[in-house]
């Protein structure tokens, strides 16, 4: 199986660790158990510098490292749309992956009224519908996603300044979007009741602002066989089989999954007023996705959800995940197996609590206090 995320970023991106570099990259990729990566940041001309030392293969739209072919990279990045739409100010991340390194040299170009040096996820006042009239005017190869897409503030179906529903940003361009990253608040269930999201396939991504393995790889998109770029576009075709599972966490561990307030630490499953502070609560996604379901049974993308290594050693040992002693025992188990690996499928001898936690999280046995208002979920045991 290749483990793909396809949502990364670079140290040049807002709020992203100095250590996201290519070589960085790779290394924790390589302990994670990912065979593909996206190079994050495509657009970026200081993170380009980097990129442009990747080594195609054989012309397959993927690349690697000089010299080390355990990891691939397809070129792509995230743009933060800000616009207006019938009166309203939308924001809206989108992802796209691009078909080799030339076609983003084109959009670069395309691009170069906008300050793509700010930031690694550039803001650029453009519609979505306007945006992938450039992409897609280059190549209809390109591939594009709408990033976290229930997310409150620039999810594409978040309540705060998205839409409901796809159409009515992608406008025409709406059926060559095959894919939807769902976010780490949501998963496969939640989004098969949603009409308008049945022809799409769902993608887990990381979105990762760190190396950490506790970040890096934390959601990912499983396929039998990925050999080339082509082979990617293909597996977003609904009848493929190449695209098997995604790994995500459980939704209610996401920053978004129930409505609240951080500050007044309140937090319910429902829309509704604060009672402390009497203002309307965040909502949460579990309660958007609510809003704009219908109530007809589909076929559910097939899902597993498991809690990051470190995540599940630290319920273990009843410490904080960050704790030394975490640390040394990831590191300890990393050295048999990488941490897909041990997450998934490793046989699981002795029953110390390490390995027992290990059995539970495969089991979907760890429970969580759901997140809210940007606040993690908490799991624990029963
Ligand atoms: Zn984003
Ligand atoms: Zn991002
Ligand atoms: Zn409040």
């Amino acid at each position: 199986m290749l483990y793909a995320d396809f949502h990364t970023h670079s140290q040049y991106a807002y709020a992203v660790s100095k250590k996201n570099n290519v070589q960085g990259f790779y290394e924790s990729s390589l302990k994670k158990g990912l065979g593909l990566v996206s190079t994050g940041d495509a657009l970026h001309p200081e993170h380009w510098k980097e990129l442009d030392k990747l080594i195609e293969i054989n012309n397959t739209g993927l690349y690697t490292i000089q010299g080390k072919p355990e990891v691939k990279f397809v070129f792509g990045g995230e743009v933060s749309l800000f616009f207006k739409h019938e009166e309203k100010q939308k924001k809206i991340h989108l992802c796209f992956l691009s078909p080799s390194k030339t076609e983003v040299e084109s959009l670069k170009d395309e691009l170069k009224e906008y300050n793509l040096k700010s930031d690694g996820r550039p803001i650029l006042k453009i519609s979505v519908h306007d945006f992938c009239s450039k992409l897609f005017k280059i190549s209809e190869e390109f591939t594009v996603f709408p990033a976290h897409v229930w997310t409150p503030w620039f999810g594409i179906l978040g309540e705060k300044s998205g839409f409901n529903n796809l159409k009515d940003a992608f406008q025409e361009y709406e059926p060559l979007i095959k894919s939807i990253e769902m976010g780490m608040s949501s998963d496969c269930e939640m989004n098969s009741r949603i009409p308008f999201l049945e022809s799409k396939k769902f993608l887990a991504n990381s979105d990762a602002h760190s190396l950490d393995l506790v970040r890096w790889g934390r959601e990912c998109n499983a396929f039998t066989k990925l050999e080339s770029y082509h082979n990617l576009q293909k597996s977003f075709e609904l009848n493929s089989t190449e695209f098997s599972y995604v790994v995500k966490v459980d939704p209610a561990y996401g920053r978004y999954h129930y409505c609240g307030h951080k500050g007044c630490g309140y937090s319910q499953e429902s829309q509704g007023i604060c009672p402390k502070c009497g203002k309307p609560l965040i909502r949460g996604v579990a309660s958007r996705v609510d809003e704009l379901s219908d109530k007809v049974e589909r076929k559910v993308q097939k899902n597993f959800k498991i809690l990051p290594l470190k995540e599940v050693i630290a319920l273990a040992l009843n410490k904080k995940s960050s704790s030394k002693i975490v640390e040394k025992e990831h590191e300890k188990l990393l050295k048999e197996n990488n941490e897909l690996n041990w997450l998934l499928e490793a046989k699981i001898e002795g029953d110390n609590k390490i390995s027992k936690m290990i059995l539970l999280n495969r089991q979907g046995k760890i429970k969580f206090k759901p997140g809210y208002d940007g606040l993690y979920g908490i799991p624990f045991m029963l």
